[in-house]
């Protein structure tokens, strides 16, 4: 059997084992996915090996050092520096980033848009960043402190603390700051929000499993908008065919959507 997990800390909330497992489940792969608490400071390439995996997912807070230990990297996750899927490929460990193109596929899949407002500069917001570039979008990165956008300065995107949002249109904004995941805070302050809202983007927060803030402020606005659920379905369903090749994704989609469904969640 085949064995598969996610790696994060904490763990125990992951969707993951759910999604993947309807997936083998399905298509009566003889495989097996699980969850592993790891502490911080673990070598996580050692401990992937050790586990004697075929391939895993990696979150908070190990996506960085997942890179920096991975053997082989695509272009994308070069330019991105952070991964949150690992295939052991010949005794190698290939690393990828299917947060970037979940992202894309969810948001496409929702409105077309030209011009996009990441609000945050963590991992998350290089990967979204990252894909927009690459998908010949205007990106515009707004974060509430300055070191941490260094990174997109740096590699020529446009950024700031949001002294210059006025100056440009937004037809999507795109909250992946943990604002309102586990407290009742803006990402942005309401002014500026407001601001925003009256240029009508959609509002799509990457934070699944809560209506946050920034989604009731959206609702209140009239504007339309979504949570992050399905951006986790996609890049699940991206990281199953960098497991199992030869996959159609759409279906593995399709497979995830039913399982996490059945659970109770909402779309
Ligand atoms: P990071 O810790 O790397 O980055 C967090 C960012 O949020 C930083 O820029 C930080 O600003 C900013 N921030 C934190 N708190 C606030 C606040 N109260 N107000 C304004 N800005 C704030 O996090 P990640 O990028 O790894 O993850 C972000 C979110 O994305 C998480 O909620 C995670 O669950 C979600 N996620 C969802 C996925 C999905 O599939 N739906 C996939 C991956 C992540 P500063 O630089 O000043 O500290």
């Amino acid at each position: 059997m085949q064995k598969y997990a996610v790696f994060g800390n904490p763990i125990a909330h992951s969707l993951s084992p759910l999604l993947h497992n309807a997936a083998f489940g399905a298509l009566k792969i003889n495989a097996y996915y699980d969850k592993i608490l790891l502490q911080t400071g673990v070598c996580i390439s050692d401990e992937f090996r050790a586990q004697n995996l075929s391939g895993a997912n990696i979150t908070v807070p190990f996506k960085e050092c997942a890179y920096r230990e991975a053997d082989v990297i695509d272009e994308m996750v070069q330019e991105i520096r952070a991964v949150n899927t690992y295939v052991l490929k010949a005794g190698k460990i290939h690393a990828y980033n299917t947060d970037a193109m979940g992202f894309f596929l969810s948001a496409s899949s929702k409105l077309n848009f030209k011009n996009a407002l990441v609000i945050g500069a963590g991992g998350t917001a290089k990967a979204i960043a990252t894909v927009l570039r690459r998908e010949k979008k205007d990106v515009f990165i707004v974060n509430r402190s300055r070191e941490k956008l260094v990174f997109f300065t740096e590699g020529g995107f446009r950024a700031d603390l949001g002294e210059r949002l006025d100056y440009f249109d937004f037809d999507l904004v795109i909250n992946t700051t943990s604002a309102g995941l586990k407290d009742e805070l803006l990402p942005l302050p309401s002014d500026k929000l407001e601001s925003l809202a009256a240029r009508k983007p959609f509002f799509f927060d990457v934070i699944y499993g809560k209506q946050t803030p920034f989604l009731r402020f959206a609702q209140h606005a009239g504007l339309p908008f979504c949570d992050g659920l399905d951006m986790l379905l996609w890049q699940g369903a991206l990281a199953f065919c960098h497991f199992q090749e030869a996959q159609d994704v759409q279906q593995i989609h399709s497979i995830m959507e039913r399982a996490i469904l059945a659970k109770g969640a909402t779309l």
